[in-house]
């Protein structure tokens, strides 16, 4: 499934460049390019789904394979052990700006709470 101008599923077409540092057949990894720690990770899904509710509510098993790739992209990275963030940014309230359903992997850093 992909949706006509979705940067994420340009990013997974090849048509825009990303640091891709990991992949399976369901699930793509790449470095934000605006980093907001050390570590700074975008988990998504390869077919397009605008949140992770509707990730959810579709394909339930795909939503737990984003989580457990994060965790291995948390292991690569070496942030497993001091601790990690995963986030879901889930309409625009909350600062998503791309409705392709990403998780955000930040550590390397302390991290605050609550967050901003
Ligand atoms: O949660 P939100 O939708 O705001 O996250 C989108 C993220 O996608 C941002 O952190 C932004 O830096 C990142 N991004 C990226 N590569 C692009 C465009 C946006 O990593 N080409």
């Amino acid at each position: 499934m992909t949706e006509q101008d979705c940067l994420f599923c340009k990013i997974v077409a090849g048509e825009v460049p990303a640091d891709v540092i990991r992949r399976t057949d369901r699930t793509l990894a790449f470095r934000d390019i605006n980093p907001q720690a050390p570590t700074h990770v975008l988990v998504i899904p390869v077919d397009h789904h605008p949140t992770a509710a509707a990730l959810a509510a579709q394909d339930g098993d795909l939503l737990a394979e984003v989580v457990r790739e994060a965790h291995q992209v948390a292991v690569a990275e070496g942030i497993e052990e001091t601790g990690y963030r995963v986030v879901f940014n889930t309409g625009p309230g909350a600062g998503q700006t791309v409705f392709h359903v990403h998780a955000h992997v930040l550590g390397g850093r302390g991290l605050g709470w609550p967050p901003g």
